[in-house]
């Protein structure tokens, strides 16, 4: 057991206060802190301490011994640490998203190399030949758009939007696939024409506070304003604000996001877990690339009904369960009187977000106070006790026999 510093990602999107205030760093320049990273990704890695003189990389520490820190099960199955774990603030939207399944990321990576197109090429896909489901947990109220709207809410949207008539038949005919496809591969004048007298009704009430979050107009009015207000390549990311199920969170609960769904997060902040990956196709809210053909293909395209979860509750623990093989979520909420005893099936890490805590081991202790963070290796057991109530969130590996789904 060691202690372990993340690594913090200044992405534009980023809020200025929350990262700073949990890991205790004065930000007086105001800096957006977006991401706050603890994993063995190799271009991001945590550093471990092992003493007060020696700090280690976390895939180097893992790459150094994969069977002692992973336990022979993971090693076997995933050779590396098969998660990254992650503190968010999302201040402004991030762009719609979605990640191709383990096969599919596979193939696409293997193509790409094929055809020579660098790592690092913007147009690139295919960082790596793995999938990406995620689990976010809610830390504050939390807004997203999560896969799309089932089809009696998804016509009743289009029904109700003026701008949307000539799109009403497309769908009543096409379905989900061809009502998207139809305005991802529209001339960007026509986006602009659709959605202009749509943002030009919402802004004046966008502008005054009459928009509830829960609707899509605050969002499309939101994506209007990070263009400048201007009515001129705008963003067709907006159509999908009106097909995707917009979700709220309250703390402590979750949703996954597997293969195919489509998702964007809007505004709050989160703990993330998810596969070491980088794999993301994207659909608009962003000026990076988007390849549309390659989104059509791995976009799952039918209605869904968000299924937010409020975790499993066993003692000073709860769980959020996940069906893929490579993380689960846990909160672990200790003081006086309930503390945590556990036995790590593979390695954990524990972020403390509120108060102090002890956590031993047969061999040590460690006091770790609010942000930071602690790495377990396989097989250790240890307890956490506090004196007053102290929060931890921790990232580890389901027993496998705990799967049941997605076999690889
Ligand atoms: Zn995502």
């Amino acid at each position: 057991m060691y202690k372990l510093t993340g690594k913090v990602q200044h992405y534009a999107w980023g809020g200025t206060t929350y990262i700073p205030q949990l890991l205790g760093i004065n930000n007086s320049t105001q800096q957006p802190y977006a991401e706050y990273w603890m994993g063995a990704h190799a271009s991001a890695p945590s550093l471990v301490e092992q003493n007060a003189n020696h700090h280690i990389a976390l895939n180097e520490l893992i790459g150094n011994n994969p069977a002692q820190w992973l336990g022979e099960k993971t090693a076997a199955r995933f050779g590396g640490l098969p998660y990254l774990f992650k503190v968010l603030d999302v201040k402004d939207m991030l762009s719609i998203q979605v990640h191709p399944s383990k096969t599919e990321a596979e193939k696409g990576f293997a193509r790409e190399n094929e055809a020579g197109v660098a790592l690092n090429a913007p147009h690139r896909n295919y960082k790596d030949d793995n999938h990406k489901p995620e689990v976010m947990l809610a830390l504050s109220d939390f807004w997203l758009l999560h896969g799309f709207k089932e089809s009696a809410l998804l016509l009743q949207t289009l029904r109700e939007t003026e701008a949307f008539q000539t799109l009403l038949p497309v769908f009543e005919k096409e379905g989900h696939y061809g009502l998207y496809k139809q305005v991802m591969e529209l001339p960007q004048a026509a986006v602009d024409n659709l959605l202009s007298p749509l943002l030009q009704e919402a802004e004046p009430l966008y502008k005054v506070g009459r928009l509830s979050k829960s609707g899509p107009a605050y969002w499309a009015c939101k994506t209007l304003a990070a263009n400048n207000g201007n009515y001129n390549n705008i963003d067709r990311g907006i159509f999908s604000i009106y097909f995707f199920n917009i979700v709220q969170l309250h703390p402590g609960q979750a949703i996954f996001q597997g293969a195919g769904v489509p998702h964007a997060y809007l505004e709050g902040q989160n703990i993330e877990l998810m596969s070491n990956s980088d794999n993301v196709l994207r659909g608009g809210l962003t000026l990076k690339h988007i390849d549309v053909p390659e989104l059509l293909k791995h976009t799952l395209f039918e209605g869904i009904i968000p299924q937010v979860m409020n975790g499993e509750k066993n003692g000073a623990e709860t769980v959020y369960h996940c069906p893929v093989p490579d993380f689960e979520v846990s909160n672990i909420t200790v003081n006086k009187l309930s503390a945590y005893r556990h036995t790590a099936f593979s390695v954990e890490i524990l972020l403390i977000t509120e108060g102090e805590a002890e956590i031993t081991t047969p061999v040590q202790t460690l006091h770790v106070k609010k942000g930071e963070a602690v790495l377990v290796g396989a097989s250790e057991t240890y307890t956490i006790g506090a004196g007053t109530k102290a929060v931890l969130y921790k990232a580890g590996v389901p027993e496998q026999d705990a799967i049941i789904n997605n076999k690889p």
